[in-house]
């Protein structure tokens, strides 16, 4: 079937289920490389006339199956400039991390500069200042959210190539406008790449407002339990993503491993009824908290007070399900709330299944100093919380109790 109606039956047929042996499901393909039968056929296989595997860094039928999954989410529903179904090429890596190095070096040289907005992911923060500015590629990072900044950025600095876009982002759930910074970025022919993981392709598809890439955690929401480090780029010039994006990764090394791809590929066939209730249960997690006596502020885009409420509502199906808030008593009681939970689990990372709750300040943040980290919105007593899809009534009972004197 060329169209489904839904993500689910996507996530769940669109790489179908057709392999030698006739296995339900694709095999975790554990090899290393693939054999030739004859000389010929090697050389066929390296000229590109045989599409059969031959070493695994090179790709592999296991990675191959979470691809074409991943990129038959992100295409759902939309269409190419000539109104036919968009096509993608996904490429699967060993962690965000690498998904992320690929797509840098493979789009920027020496003298380009990469714009971006401050609320940046740490490793990719990072990855720009330090990786990416010994290769001679600069940052510029500037507040998004006014587009008059992001005009003057690039109107006044020729060297910018490409606008990196975060959206929703740590630790206070910025939002960023996809399609009018897009929109800004092709009148001056800049490449565009957005960051899609606190979203998931089932909140928000930023393909359709015309951007380059798009890219993913998929330690996050898409494997949806925690049990693999994972990251994939996915790009809609497919002859660009199978030449020198492809090259780019390959000489890289950072391809994935049949194990992790399985387990990927397993986590999204859930990822519709994952998402509807984290989303759900966030939403009323967001509610408790923001009339409780001893939350200062919560930080989540489903409440109106949140000043990116309306861009969130057009730009996503749901308002996700990670969130901040704030404890009146700062620092203590922070490391208060957080060694009191019972159920909720104490731990970094986001998008599985249970509630993940962290306090940056005393943890991820920790060694950065109070100063810089309030700058970022990192405030003493600030929670960071991934709601998961435990029975609403469990999550609530185990708030109420931590936050209690
Ligand atoms: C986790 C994360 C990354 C990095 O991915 P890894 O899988 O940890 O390498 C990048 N961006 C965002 C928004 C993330 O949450």
């Amino acid at each position: 079937m060329d169209q489904f109606s839904g993500i689910s039956s996507v996530a769940m047929h669109a790489t179908g289920h057709k392999n030698a042996d006739d296995a339900h499901l694709t095999p975790i393909y554990a090899t290393s490389t693939f054999t030739f039968d004859t000389a010929q056929q090697g050389m066929e296989r390296f000229a590109g006339s045989d599409k059969t595997r031959i070493y695994s860094r090179w790709g592999n039928p296991s990675f191959t199956a979470a691809e074409e999954t991943i990129a038959a989410l992100e295409a759902f529903g939309l269409k190419d400039e000539s109104g036919s179904p968009l096509k993608l090429k996904a490429l699967l890596h060993s962690s965000g991390q690498a998904a992320m190095t690929t797509l840098f070096l493979a789009n920027l040289k020496a003298g380009d500069t990469v714009l971006s907005h401050f609320s940046l992911y740490g490793g990719t923060h990072e990855l720009l200042h330090r990786v990416m500015d010994a290769t001679g590629v600069k940052t510029t990072i500037i507040d998004m959210r006014d587009l008059n900044l992001v005009a003057d950025a690039i109107s006044k600095d020729s060297s910018i190539r490409m606008i990196h876009i975060e959206t929703p982002a740590n630790p206070t759930i910025q939002c960023v406008d996809i399609e009018a910074v897009t929109k800004l970025a092709k009148e001056k022919g800049l490449i565009v790449s957005v960051d899609n993981t606190f979203a998931s392709p089932y909140l928000q598809q930023p393909f359709k407002y015309g951007v380059d890439f798009v890219f993913h955690s998929t330690t996050k929401f898409l494997n949806g339990h925690g049990t693999a480090i994972g990251g994939v780029l996915i790009g809609k010039d497919l002859e660009k993503m199978q030449t020198s994006v492809w090259k780019w990764h390959v000489l890289l090394g950072g391809n994935s491993n049949a194990f992790d791809a399985f387990l990927l590929s397993l986590g999204m066939k859930t990822l519709e009824l994952r998402m509807e209730r984290h989303c759900a249960n966030a939403m009323e997690v967001a509610r408790f908290l923001e009339q409780h006596a001893a939350i200062a502020k919560v930080n989540y885009t489903g409440l109106t007070s949140h000043p990116d409420h309306a861009l969130a509502a057009k730009q996503m199906r749901h308002p996700g399900a990670v969130m901040s808030y704030e404890l009146k008593g700062g620092l203590e009681a922070g490391k208060k709330f957080i060694d009191k939970l019972q159920m909720c689990v104490r731990a970094i990372s986001l998008g599985t299944v249970d509630t993940l709750v962290s306090h940056p300040a005393s943890m991820s943040h920790f060694g950065i100093a109070r100063e810089e980290r309030i700058k970022y919105g990192i405030t003493d007593g600030l929670i960071r919380m991934s709601v998961g899809i435990e029975n609403l009534p469990d999550i609530l009972n185990d708030l109420e109790q931590a936050l209690k004197d």
